[in-house]
């Protein structure tokens, strides 16, 4: 679709919602690996840098030669017949490693921490998105090369940001559930069974994890801005991992704007901990809800032993206000219910 319908389309579906109030895009920050912790294969900085565009294309399209899939391992310049170049440093495992040798952008997962607005994760938006990659390698691959200067004076450069969200949308379901999961940062409780605690690190790590809730809410309704159920389009998704939604204090702010532009299900996986009778009551005035009970046990002591529940009661006098306020409540009998994007 050209970027023009799209405007267009984004434009009808918001008429009736308050995200006609001005908005300003959430800005999707990625911070450069810098020059000292990247190892190259050449020392050639040419040559680097040929490798380095090719190696990462490839990590984005297939070449192809009359219309069947081709595999390359090497190029050469136009104008040298003789000297060919090696695109990866490991033969074996040639989209998986870096320059460095290292998973790509493994150097990225750690949280950025003190930077205003944070960096997001190279990484984990690559897995879904792998032209943020893309950039970000052909950035570094000429910074290795020129200085950028501004009004005659170098400057240093050492990150990105998105510049037109329209650029950035993908087919979506349409499921309210794609920008549900974005609240999912933190939890308010501590099972002994919790799934997240057995992730691997690339899966773990949730990019932003430490930042502000503020900031959260501010991607959150970039994302709400940008999801089109008609359309079928929505932002690129970035992978993360998914802990308590209602724990989160944008949780029914979130809701409300979403509940403007869809009339869709939101279907919620919860522990309750937070389903007080006020929430409750917050969320019927937004149904259809679907919820997805992880309750475990409906003795407080087994529940704040096994869920580190502070407020047991909480969840377990939950049942009977769902039931009144037709919330469609599911109950999980010991599944954490809090799924990995
Ligand atoms: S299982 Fe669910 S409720 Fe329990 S700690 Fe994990 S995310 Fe939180």
């Amino acid at each position: 679709m050209c970027r023009k319908v799209l405007r267009h389309s984004l434009k009808s579906v918001n008429r009736n919602s308050k995200a006609d109030e001005a908005h300003q895009d959430y800005a999707f920050h990625y911070r450069l690996d810098s020059e000292s912790t990247r190892a190259p294969v050449f020392h050639h900085r040419l040559a680097e840098l040929g490798r380095a565009v090719l190696e990462s294309l490839l990590n984005v399209v297939v070449p192809q030669s009359s219309g069947e899939d081709v595999k390359v391992d090497g190029f050469r310049w136009l104008m040298d017949r003789e000297q060919s170049y090696p695109l990866f440093r490991n033969l074996d495992k040639p989209s998986a490693f870096s320059a460095s040798g290292k998973p790509k952008g493994n150097q990225h997962l750690e949280p950025d921490k003190g930077d205003c607005p944070a960096f997001q994760s190279v990484a984990n938006a690559s897995l879904y998105e792998p032209r943020i990659g893309l950039l970000a390698e052909l950035i570094e691959s000429v910074l290795d090369l020129v200085e950028f200067e501004y009004q005659g004076k170098p400057v240093k450069v050492d990150g990105f940001m998105l510049k037109d969200l329209h650029d950035w949308t993908v087919p979506s379901t349409g499921s309210p559930g794609e920008v549900i999961d974005y609240a999912g940062g933190r939890c308010s409780c501590d099972c002994v069974f919790c799934c997240n605690k057995g992730n691997p690190p690339l899966v773990a790590a949730r990019d932003n994890v430490s930042r502000a809730a503020g900031e959260d809410f501010e991607e959150i309704k970039t994302r709400i801005e940008y999801f089109s159920p008609e359309s079928g389009l929505a932002l690129f998704p970035s992978l993360g991992t998914v802990y308590e939604v209602t724990a989160h204090p944008f949780f029914l702010a979130m809701l409300r704007k979403l509940r403007a532009k869809t009339s869709r299900p939101f279907r919620i996986t919860t522990n309750g901990n937070n389903l007080t009778p006020e929430m409750v009551a917050e969320l019927a005035e937004l149904k259809p809800i679907y919820l997805y009970f992880s309750l475990n046990s409906s003795s407080p002591l087994r529940r704040q032993r096994l869920m580190k529940d502070p407020h047991p009661q909480t969840a377990i006098n939950a049942l009977p206000l769902l039931r009144e306020s037709i919330l469609s409540p599911m109950l999980l009998s010991s599944s954490p219910g809090h799924w990995a994007r």
